[in-house]
């Protein structure tokens, strides 16, 4: 069986991946807080842990692995824009969610088996503060609910860092109810204008890391095989799940194997919506570039390496699809699974090497390798359109379903002129758009 090694960020060096259980296994990658269009920079751990997913799969078999990546639908930014636009904060979560799932799907990414929204898990979050105060690990001050980090021995296992030092040097302002300053909020009170939940400490609304905990043990599991993320999440976001969940479960680690994805950077700056140096896959697709060419300039980089964003990745992507497709052309039949290179496997294997998979799949291509080139691309999620499609540049149709999605998202906000142009755009393509009981689905006229 082919080895597998990730660098793992609690370990702090590359490890050989080991399953829990063969047969199940589980990943959880934190996802967005929807309250407007995601930039490529979230889209490169959707990416990233797609790859990962594809090598397990092909490593261990179809069906073995459960994945699960959450929404975070109530955040005072969320609140703060349904306000603002007059919108309800449902409005505001649907319509961003529709963007996401269509912009990771025009990116060849599968959705996961689970996409919890938070809203959808509030009772599994108060069972586990109840459990997690009877344990002696959290307290209820003013209507809040605090996890008592001195309670915590293992606490900054995660990231190295050490309590005593964070307290030294802490900026934190105390607020009256926390017994130190570091102790972090997992559940605050709404007043009566705000969304709420009821709960035995009051009507409130969670923090944003005790979703993640609840979510995982959902859906699952207590210890997961492997966490991911963005690097930015390490401190205090994984941190903070990694010490509920092991408060909560009876000291079981929360994963075994933790890894973080370097960033996407544009212009100077890591990309960010708060720095206003954004792109986002809608923009790329709609300057013409596919789906599949966003993906491949992200996957040029390894994942833990910064990646700068620029005109000419795509540019260079493009021409390499180009010359891999053009190999490809006129190649009958289904992909043929036998034919996945060891090679490619193996650098995949080697904690995501894409760059040197990439290398590989270019020496196949001058082999004239065509099974092997088609079937060992799949594992990097390219190379998977029609090649006739793709020398036309008819657009793949990832980019379609995109659209579809964006118009189903559209309606779930009930901004029925949005739906209605995207629809008449589709049918001005000569694409006409059914609605069904089991969704919408799309055919050429
Ligand atoms: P957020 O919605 O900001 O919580 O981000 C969602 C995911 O995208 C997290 O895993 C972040 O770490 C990741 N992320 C955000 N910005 C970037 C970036 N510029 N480069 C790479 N990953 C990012
Ligand atoms: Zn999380």
């Amino acid at each position: 069986m082919t080895r597998i090694s990730v660098y793992d960020t609690a370990m702090k060096e590359k490890r050989v991946f080991t399953p829990a259980d063969p047969r199940r296994i589980t990943i959880y990658v934190c996802g967005p807080t929807v309250y407007s269009r995601a930039h490529i920079g979230n889209f490169r751990p959707e990416v990233t842990f797609d790859v990962l997913r594809r090598l397990l799969t092909h490593v261990y078999g179809k069906g073995v692995v459960v994945s699960a990546r959450n929404y975070t639908d109530i955040d005072d930014k969320i609140m703060a824009r349904a306000d603002a636009e007059g919108r309800t904060i449902e409005q505001v979560t649907a319509q961003s969610e529709g963007w996401y799932e269509a912009d990771a799907r025009a990116l060849g990414c599968a959705l996961p088996t689970f996409a919890p929204r938070a809203t959808e898990t509030i009772a599994e979050m108060i069972a586990m503060m109840e459990t997690l105060i009877a344990g002696g690990h959290a307290y209820a001050a003013e209507g809040h609910v605090l996890f008592d980090v001195a309670a915590d021995t293992d606490y900054g296992a995660i990231s190295h860092r050490d309590l005593e030092q964070m307290i030294a040097g802490s900026r934190v302002e105390v607020a009256p109810y926390k017994k130190n300053a570091h102790d972090f909020v997992m559940w605050k009170p709404s007043a009566d204008h705000q969304p709420g939940w009821a709960s035995p400490w009051g009507r409130g609304r969670p923090g944003w890391h005790l979703e993640c905990s609840a979510m995982i043990a959902k859906h699952l599991g207590e210890t997961i095989d492997i966490h991911g993320g963005g690097q930015d999440l390490i401190f205090p976001h994984h941190e903070n799940e990694a010490a509920q969940s092991r408060c909560a479960h009876k000291g079981a680690p929360l994963a075994r194997y933790w890894m973080h994805n370097g960033f996407l950077s544009f212009g100077k700056d890591k990309m960010s919506k708060s720095e206003g140096n954004i792109v986002t896959v809608d923009a790329l697709l709609a300057a013409g570039h596919r789906g599949e060419t966003v993906r491949m300039a992200m996957l040029t980089a390894h994942y833990r390496q910064p990646l700068e964003w620029n005109d000419d990745l795509l540019k260079q992507a493009k021409s390499t699809l180009d010359r891999w497709y053009r190999v490809i052309e006129g190649a009958a039949g289904d992909v043929d699974g036998d034919a996945v290179d060891e090679g490619v496997v193996d650098a995949i294997a080697n904690d995501l090497g894409t760059p040197a998979a990439m290398a590989r799949l270019s020496e196949l291509a001058s082999a004239g390798d065509i099974a092997g080139l088609r079937a060992s691309a799949g594992l990097l999620g390219l190379l998977q359109d029609d090649p006739a499609a793709w020398r036309a540049g008819e657009g793949d149709r990832g980019d379609i379903d995109a659209r579809v999605a964006q118009r189903n998202a559209a309606k779930a906000a009930k901004d029925w002129a949005a739906a209605d142009r995207i629809r008449d755009e589709l049918a001005a393509e000569g694409i006409i758009l059914e609605d069904g009981p089991q969704g919408t689905i799309w055919r050429r006229a």
